[in-house]
């Protein structure tokens, strides 16, 4: 099988994934900022597998209005990871280079801050590469949104004018919002998934970006 596109997610594909500790602070700064301490069970709750439910519940807990306190802890996240990105924290793979030499529309899906995204594709010079990049804007809207919801998926297909394209992400989510957008999909497999094992069936699964060459 040959594809006319290829859109990727970004965070454990293209570039390495944000320190798990970086972000718990940048959640518990933003409790801090409502003047609430949190617990444990708080911060899990609007870290990267939030939900709409998880994140209402957690703010009626401590009476916080939950756009507020979602604006200020997506806007804390975009914050701390442009500044990985900047020190060398947060480097893209080697093999992400593949972008630079695939010859049809590329676009990326994340579930990271569209600021974020912005960010990333501007400092590694890799905004002329996409034809379509989609990050969350930071609302609860958004969080509804995210994959496994195709909705980003969709619009992105959209921009790249074909659906004849295959999705490439390390998660779980990224299989199922590709299979719901009615492509196919790509399980990278890198180490920090070694251990992983999926529920659901990729169309491929591949440990580097390099076999993409072979794809379109
Ligand atoms: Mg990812």
């Amino acid at each position: 099988m040959t594809y006319d596109a290829v859109v990727f997610d970004n965070d454990g594909v293209l570039t390495e994934i944000t320190d798990w500790d970086v972000l718990r602070g940048a959640a518990r700064d933003a409790f801090s900022h409502f003047d609430v301490d949190p617990s444990d069970d708080d911060l899990s709750a609007v870290a990267s597998r939030v939900t709409v439910d998880g994140l209402e519940a957690t703010c009626a807990r401590h009476g916080l209005d939950p756009a507020d306190f979602w604006h200020r802890r997506d806007t804390n996240y975009t914050t701390v990871q442009q500044r990985e990105v900047r020190e060398g924290r947060k480097p893209m793979y080697e093999d992400a280079d593949v972008v630079r030499d695939l010859d049809v529309p590329l676009g990326i899906v994340s579930s990271n801050q569209h600021a974020t995204i912005e960010y990333i594709l501007d400092h590694y010079d890799l905004r002329e590469e996409f034809v379509t990049y989609y990050g969350r804007q930071p609302t609860v809207e958004d969080v509804r949104r995210k994959k496994p919801d195709p909705h980003f998926v969709e619009r992105a297909l959209a921009d790249v004018g074909t659906e004849n394209a295959v999705y490439v992400g390390d998660s779980e989510t990224d299989v199922e919002a590709a299979h719901a957008a009615g492509v196919d999909s790509v399980f990278l497999r890198r180490e920090h998934r070694s251990d992983l094992t999926l529920s659901v069936d990729p169309t491929y699964e591949f440990e580097t970006l390099h076999p993409l060459t072979d794809l379109v």
